[in-house]
């Protein structure tokens, strides 16, 4: 897992990825799914299905000192993050039972 990515979800809409916290080229901080490119202006939107929009621009690097007030709260810990994808839960399992064959 890269150390500079923000994600807040396995995206609800796409059900194909992650859901991060991305600064725009113009230094704007959005949410959206890595995978479909679904955006919204926050956190709260996201999980409330307020005024999606596609966001194509790029990005700029976070440091973790200007995520915005509030945001935090929302990034998840590795465990989560493991927990949240069914595609990782595919690969933990698919590991076990390598391992255990
Ligand atoms: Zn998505």
């Amino acid at each position: 897992m890269n150390e500079d990515r923000y994600i807040i979800d396995w995206c609800k809409y796409c059900n194909q990825g992650w859901v991060e916290i991305l600064k725009t080229t113009k230094n704007e901080f959005i949410i959206m799914c890595d995978e479909d490119y679904l955006a919204f202006a926050s956190p709260y939107n996201y999980f409330h299905d307020i005024n999606g929009f596609r966001y194509f621009d790029g990005s700029s690097e976070i440091m973790k000192n200007e995520i915005p007030a509030g945001w935090s709260k929302y990034i998840l810990s590795e465990d989560e993050i493991k927990n949240a994808s069914p595609i990782e839960r595919e690969e933990r399992r698919k590991q076990l039972a390598e391992r255990n064959s």
